[in-house]
């Protein structure tokens, strides 16, 4: 009989479990919160009788990922983890310091099949989804390995969270609940290439996270190029999308735009983003491109320039801070290197 994965259960659902062991509900929430906290066994739970603690442990099992490498950022204490999984794959987490709070950046996915032409993480294409326990862990045992206690959670690492819908919705109801880290909406961002239906779908749960679309080119000829994605669907009907999502919800959208030379830093590009986002309550965040050894793409010159020419439209803009410069610390690369290594 395969073990049941009980970190990907919710409150609820641990709790039916409990009843057909003829429990009392109480107990649902002593497991919730033992398996929340990071506990790595059953026995562990020290306020379940030990008939129970044993009877679970024939039934479930409890993921927990080994740290397979971990670099530490000497400029601002930023740290990337390598984890390795049950079955073997390896995922990455990176725990940054901002002044409104610790932020784990995870991942969603062992692998992506979006095929962005400037992102490590996609360049083997995609092994298989996470599930929820597996981005749950990522939280929990960043917090529990480094003392840092995580406040903010964005869904930045690799993998495309919309293309991994169900779970990503559990994983967020289970960071979410009082029992568990309990960390509000408000402080979880969610990323994406832009898969228009998942947008609505996202946005039929009113949920109170940031969504930000990774747009990257304001015409379909340059993000079709870099953004595969976009050969489908095209910058208008995403856009529509957006527009629909902010209607629902009410919540502004952001708007990631990696700065690539000679590629989409020119300022017709700038003038037609900004045409295009005009009415739309936005937010745009320039992001300096992050080399990656096996692409051509290079960093844009021209970032403060094509700052300048968006906030001349009336475009909020912010450029991302470069955060563990030292360690390589986007997304992808260090994954990429232990599976090319050797
Ligand atoms: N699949 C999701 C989330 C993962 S990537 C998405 O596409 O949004 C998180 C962000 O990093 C995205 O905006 C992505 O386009 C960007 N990104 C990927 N590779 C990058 C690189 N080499 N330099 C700068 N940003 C990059």
């Amino acid at each position: 009989m395969e073990l049941a994965d009980i970190k990907s259960m919710t409150k609820e659902e641990i709790g039916a479990w409990l009843k057909e062991l003829g429990e009392p509900s109480f107990r649902a929430g002593q497991v919730f919160t033992w398996l929340h906290r990071g506990a790595g066994s059953f026995d562990e739970m020290t306020d379940l009788p030990k008939k129970l603690r044993e009877s679970l442990a024939a039934k479930a099992r409890i993921t927990r990922p080994a740290v397979e490498r971990k670099q530490c950022s000497a400029l601002d204490g930023t740290i990337k983890y390598l984890w390795r999984l049950g079955d073997g794959n390896c995922i990455e987490t990176v725990l940054m310091r901002y002044h409104h709070g610790n932020t784990v950046c995870i991942s969603s996915q062992v692998g992506c099949r979006m095929g962005c032409a400037f992102c490590a993480s996609t360049l083997g294409g995609k092994v298989r989804d996470l599930t929820p326990s597996e981005m749950l862990d990522q939280v929990l045992f960043t917090q529990l390995d480094s003392g840092a206690p995580i406040s903010n959670i964005v869904l930045m690492g690799i993998g495309e969270p919309l293309d991994n819908f169900d779970t990503v919705l559990r994983f967020l109801a289970l960071v979410n609940h009082p029992d568990g880290l309990n960390i509000g909406m408000r402080h979880i961002s969610l990323s994406t290439c832009g898969l228009t239906d998942k947008i609505d779908k996202l946005a039929e749960h009113q949920l109170q996270l940031t969504l930000s679309v990774s747009l990257h080119a304001p015409d379909d000829e340059t993000r079709s190029r870099i953004m595969p994605v976009n050969r489908a669907v095209g910058v208008e009907k995403l856009l529509a999308a957006c527009r629909r999502y902010f209607e629902r919800t009410g919540r502004r959208i952001s708007y990631e735009y990696a700065m690539i030379d000679g590629v989409n830093d020119h300022d017709w590009q700038a003038d037609l983003l900004a045409e295009r986002l005009k009415g739309l309550p936005s937010h745009v965040n320039l992001i300096p491109l992050n080399e990656v050894k096996e692409s051509p793409l290079k960093p844009s010159r021209r970032v403060a320039a094509f700052q300048k020419r968006l906030e001349g439209h009336g475009i909020t803009v912010t450029v991302r801070r470069k955060l563990g410069g030292d360690i390589d610390a986007s997304c992808g690369q260090l994954r990429r290197k232990a599976m090319t290594a050797g």
